[in-house]
């Protein structure tokens, strides 16, 4: 098959969070079982500072346009991670990619509804039939309708569009649509004057892959739909939802040149406990904590409402006084949540490492140091660090939401009890919270062994992208 992928983010060279690295695990997996895959990127500025093989023009000096305006681009052709990618070069005065971040400018919406049309306007000038035009999330939504009502001769059998995420639309007025050639088209619409490019995907794809089956259903049951429940349940026949993987190269404990000492799921427990210890004292050296506060619990994530940032405090809190030590890595675009995870840290300095940045190698160090990771998020589409946890022998500690619920399975779940790796909270609330973190440190305290079997269920499963691969093509095949 012909697939070609088009997203904002490819790991590790343009990764904002999970997205990034979906784009690579997927593409590499549908290349390495022999798809012709192309990925299309913005050529952000940063991306000059990364080695890219092969790089070189593809197609030189094509218009776009934008407005009144016609602009010149470049569409270069390199190969990473095994993958074909294309990155858009543009030579717009707004210089829409020259921003160092990926997102959170002010003219998001225009510089992506830019990158949009320029790709349709490259499939039309490459003229080669595709199989399958795979979008991902509101970003690059507005190519189904570019495609399939102003461009109808460029040959493309099936749009598929992944929902990473339905709290992200991408709301716009009628002018940025204009911007682009697309006029007031209500489909687009969910309020008068409000137009919305994530719906644009959902009505004019072929398919829908929300990336998670038990996300697929909250959001047709109008839980944490954000206002698109009406738009997803018309368009329920098309929602298939797919579980992602993490990429089990990016992702491993026996290679990754982050970590102080290697160790994998084949190990006897002796070698993996002190293999995690070793790593646990690298980072206590570095950041003046003691390793034998334990257990070692944390958190690596965005500080947004999502991700459940007051549970997270009430965690931190809690392991605390229960002698261990909480370690948090991430930062918070709303200046409350910063702050408050400011003071926490003012306050707990020597039983907690509170990180407020973006560290991928940090990250990395983290994932293998910890004995828990507590990922209390309200809702997850799918969520990808509990599976790296799992893989790096850290036992995940999740709100039954979303992905989730899909890959973490808790003793006291009687049907999933074969497969036990980590511990579930059921309601969103500080009890039912501090009620499972309760039973995590009685297991500690009391029964470490009974941890030992989590630990390997969650270290030996698949997490990689060969099923979820598999589940695409079916799809794509249908
Ligand atoms: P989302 O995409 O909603 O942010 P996911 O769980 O799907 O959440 O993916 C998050 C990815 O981003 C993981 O690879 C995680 O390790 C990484 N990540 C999140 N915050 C940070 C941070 N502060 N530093 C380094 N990596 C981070």
């Amino acid at each position: 098959m012909h697939i070609v992928e088009v997203a904002a983010e490819f790991a590790p060279i343009a990764k904002a969070g999970g997205l990034g690295e979906v784009l690579v695990g997927l593409s590499r997996e549908l290349t390495r079982v022999g798809h012709k895959v192309e990925v299309i990127l913005p050529k952000y500025d940063f991306l000059a500072h990364v080695p890219l093989k092969r790089l070189k023009v593809e197609i030189a000096n094509f218009s776009v346009q934008e407005g009144s305006r016609t602009i010149p681009n470049t569409m270069w052709s390199a190969s990473s991670e095994d993958c074909s990618l294309y990155l858009l070069e543009t030579h717009h005065p707004a210089a829409y990619f020259n921003r160092k971040n990926i997102y959170g400018e002010k003219d998001d919406i225009a510089r992506l509804l830019y990158f949009s049309k320029a790709v349709v306007e490259y499939l039309k000038i490459k003229k080669e039939p595709i199989d399958v035009l795979h979008l991902h999330d509101w970003h690059v939504a507005a190519m189904a309708p570019l495609l399939r009502m102003l461009h109808p001769e460029v040959q493309i059998r099936k749009i598929v569009l992944s929902i990473h995420n339905v709290e992200y639309q991408g709301q716009c007025s009628v002018s940025d649509l204009e911007a682009i050639g697309l006029k007031d088209i209500t489909l687009l619409q969910t309020e008068p004057h409000q137009y919305n490019l994530l719906k644009a995907g959902i009505e004019f794809s072929d398919a829908i892959v929300p990336v998670s089956p038990s996300y697929a259903q909250e959001i047709l049951q109008n839980t944490h739909a954000f206002g698109l429940e009406a738009a997803l349940r018309h368009n329920a026949s098309k929602i298939h939802g797919i579980l992602n993987g993490i990429d089990l190269q990016l992702w491993d404990p026996a290679t990754d040149a982050a970590l102080t000492k290697h160790y994998s799921g084949k190990d006897s427990f002796e070698k993996i406990h002190t293999a995690k210890q070793l790593n646990r004292e690298s980072i206590a050296d570095r950041f003046a904590l003691d390793a034998r506060k334990r257990p070692w619990i944390g958190a690596i994530t965005r500080l947004v409402p999502q991700k459940g940032p007051e549970r997270l405090a009430e965690g931190l809190v809690q392991t605390i006084h229960h002698g261990g030590t909480f370690c948090l890595l991430g930062s918070s675009p709303i200046p409350e949540i910063q702050t408050r995870f400011e003071e926490l840290k003012h306050l707990h300095k020597s039983q907690s490492l509170i990180h407020l940045a973006y560290n991928e190698k940090l990250a990395h160090q983290l994932y293998a140091a910890l004995d828990f990771l507590l990922v209390p998020s309200h809702f997850e589409p799918c969520g990808l660090t509990q599976m790296i946890a799992m893989r790096y022998g850290t036992i995940p500690i999740v709100h039954a939401t979303g992905g989730l619920k899909d890959t973490v399975f808790d003793p006291e779940d009687e049907k999933h009890k074969k497969q036990a790796n980590g511990f579930v909270f059921k309601e969103w609330t500080p009890e039912s919270l501090h009620h499972t973190l309760e039973r995590v440190f009685k297991g500690w305290h009391q029964n470490r062994s009974m941890l030992e079997p989590l630990i390997r269920h969650g270290m030996t499963a698949d997490w990689g992208w060969e099923k979820p691969a598999q589940e695409y093509l079916k799809l794509f095949q249908a």
